[in-house]
């Protein structure tokens, strides 16, 4: 059942109400990966969408004419590898962009080296905390020691300040160093561009810090932004889980 959660804090716009569903004819669709088409694991390699979400996207994109984009900070091509192939996927929130049926190419970029040597031996002093490289981006996860936020946050901050063009962004259970130009808002505007998406009013769907970017840009759009699960959000509507919204693009797909 889709329900809404009730706003949390008074500076919490998200409406207790679900989003509408009538966007077919008009609307683009922008989706967030983790925390909001799939739910959360422990380890992100095991991360998948529920089959209720990953059939209904092929048909969602025929129905939107091409209007649908999921949105990730993973790397594209891994990205591409729990999303269907047949819908656009912008990857490393927003750096890599590949067009629906497109096989994404081998990275060509990667994070400077005095980043990624810093941010190894930051990781290296705590257990259960490690770097993946996505690209250009560096994410430094702690599910496995969530006592370590604030120390963690503190040493890799310190590290990022011998950088030009990086931002440390912090997510849920983990730290994310990204070029200044990585913001999925940014990615948003560059899709809305394109042809299957332009004269749409842009819909984006997501579960933390780093959607906010993308909730910002439909807004000034004219659209309307989703927030999955609790917290502070520009969003004006909210839905619990990533089941909840396997059922919203169910109904939207049935329609
Ligand atoms: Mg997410």
């Amino acid at each position: 059942m889709i329900f809404a959660v009730r706003a949390d804090s008074n500076h919490d716009m998200a409406k207790n109400t679900p989003p509408p569903t009538d966007i077919l004819n008009d609307h683009a669709l922008f989706l967030d990966f983790d925390g909001t088409l799939a739910p959360l694991q422990d380890d992100p390699h095991t991360v998948a969408m529920p089959d209720a979400s990953f059939n209904a996207l092929p048909g969602l994109f025929q129905a939107l004419n091409g209007a649908l984009a999921i949105v990730s900070g993973r790397d594209v091509r891994d990205l591409s590898s729990r999303v269907p192939q047949t819908v656009w996927r912008a990857g490393g929130h927003g750096v890599d962009i590949c067009s629906p049926g497109e096989v994404a190419p081998p990275s060509t970029q990667s994070a400077p080296e005095a980043l990624t040597l810093g941010f190894d031996a930051v990781a290296e002093q705590f257990d259960g905390v490690w770097c993946e490289a996505k690209g250009p981006i560096i994410a430094v996860h702690y599910r496995q020691a969530p006592g370590t936020a604030e120390a963690l946050g503190s040493q890799l901050s310190s590290v990022l300040k011998t950088v030009d063009g990086y931002k440390l962004q912090a997510g849920k259970m983990v730290y994310e160093a990204k070029p200044l130009t990585a913001n999925k808002g940014r990615a948003i505007e560059h899709l809305m561009r394109q042809a299957a998406f332009a004269g749409r009013i842009p819909v984006m769907f997501g579960d933390d810090v780093t959607d906010e970017d993308g909730f910002a840009v439909v807004i000034e759009m004219g659209g309307f932004a989703v927030k999955i699960g609790e917290g502070d959000s520009l969003a004006q509507y909210r839905l619990e889980t990533p089941n909840d919204v396997a059922e919203w693009l169910n109904k939207v797909n049935s329609q």
